[in-house]
């Protein structure tokens, strides 16, 4: 991939990442040449549409599943939004309403969830634990009669944990539950397997491997009802109106091929500098690491900063030329810390104080190490300032993060 901007050091991979060289040129011959509706019935048309159905089928290759199993959405959330609504009026129509999911979904399963819970489904979410995992015991635990759907997540985006879903999957198989992952963190990053893991529905996301933004992919194992969410023509076997978007759709194969082609040597070499990251922040006094350390995404870090802002935090490193996230929620403007931090056990105090930095097969050494320095300066800076961070020294109160 090319070189990088502005000597920025980019780190928050889990919000988007960059587009390869292979994604792109992958896209523009469907942007110039083959650029005909899939649906026309002229030949140029026919030729998208048999281009369509090629890149349907290899898809469902990286997956493991069957081309007509695969359905192109518009990216992510959707995915999440029609896998639970088709997964809880196909339950309904039995009966089950109630729905198990985690504590720490993103929010395009949470806000689905509350949806549902409006229209009276019932909604147990699972605590996750210190660890940022969930046990299939709990699963097989939480499971009525009445219940129509689980969904964890493959891996959390800000604390990237990974979820025993094979295990889930196998699970829900055998009590006749259909089980929903939201794999947008995880595909091109871990390898997945909807066969081996079991799983009936599947959402992932292009941007967050390479691949162009706005595009992603429902997987629906056959047999399994869809419900639209976008009423219309025909296109996705009746399931999800609108022109096909041909050019990122062939962005996100190529992307995805290439990130599991290669994942097998780029999981080790960015997990290494994961670990060194860890390492040398952990070092900070009074900090912590959020989530596993061992069943945790290649690219992912994050930690909590006793007696200091990650929105202060963020702001300094910025300058320094370094992009992370705080991983907390507010973006929005709302000051309430990450429900994903909360889950975990952090208190908000510390829930305030946190980073989130998330690598990609172009950090290098030097970027971490040059990461591991500025954030250790900046953190003591501002706890320099801050009258919370005295009383703590003084004694006046008692430090959480030992
Ligand atoms: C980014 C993300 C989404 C949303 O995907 P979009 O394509 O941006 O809509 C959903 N779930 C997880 C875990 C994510 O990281």
């Amino acid at each position: 991939m090319g070189e990088k901007e502005d000597n920025v050091i980019y780190l928050d991979n889990a919000a988007t990442t960059k587009m390869s060289r292979t994604a792109i040129e992958a896209m523009l011959p469907y942007m110039n040449d083959i650029y005909a509706n899939p649906s026309s019935l002229h030949t140029p048309g026919q030729k998208a549409k048999e281009a369509l159905e090629l890149v349907r089928e290899r898809v469902a290759t990286v997956l493991g599943c069957e081309p007509r199993e695969i359905y192109f959405t518009s990216g992510g959330s959707e995915a999440d939004n029609q896998a639970i609504l088709s997964a809880a009026r196909q339950g309904a129509r039995w009966g089950k309403r109630h729905i198990i999911s985690t504590a720490f979904e993103h929010h395009a399963v949470l806000h689905t969830l509350e949806k549902l819970q409006e229209e009276g489904f019932e909604v147990t979410l699972l605590p996750v634990g210190e660890e940022g995992i969930v046990t299939p015991e709990q699963v097989a635990e939480a499971i009525r009669g009445d219940t129509a759907l689980v969904s964890v997540m493959y891996a959390n985006n800000e604390i990237g944990t990974i979820q025993p879903i094979g295990e889930i999957g196998k699970l829900c198989r055998e009590r006749g539950v259909l089980f929903h992952t939201d794999a947008v963190q995880a595909v091109g990053h871990i390898p997945v397997n909807v066969v081996t893991d079991r799983v009936d529905l599947l959402s992932l996301s292009a941007h967050k491997f390479h691949g162009p933004k706005g595009v992603g992919v429902l997987y629906a194992r056959k047999g399994i009802r869809l419900q639209n969410l976008i009423h219309g023509g025909a296109q996705e076997r009746g399931k999800r109106a609108g022109t096909e978007n041909l050019p990122a759709i062939m962005g996100m194969a190529a992307a995805l091929e290439e990130a599991v082609l290669k994942l097998p040597f780029q999981s080790k070499q960015v997990a290494d500098l994961r670990d060194r990251l860890i390492d040398g922040l952990s070092r900070i006094p009074h900090s912590v690491l959020n989530g596993s350390r061992t069943s945790r995404l290649p690219g992912n870090v994050s930690f909590c900063f006793e007696g200091i802002e990650g929105e202060s935090l963020l702001l300094l490193l910025d300058d320094r030329g370094i992009a992370a996230s705080s991983g907390s929620a507010c973006t929005s403007g709302s000051l309430d810390p990450s429900h994903v931090l909360l889950a975990i056990g952090r208190v908000h105090d510390v829930a305030h104080g946190s980073l989130r930095l998330t690598l990609s097969d172009e950090t290098t050494e030097k970027d971490v190490d040059t990461t591991i320095a500025a954030v250790t300066d900046v953190v003591a800076h501002l706890r320099s300032m801050s009258p919370v961070w005295r009383d703590l020294e003084s004694g006046k109160k008692e430090f959480i993060i030992k």
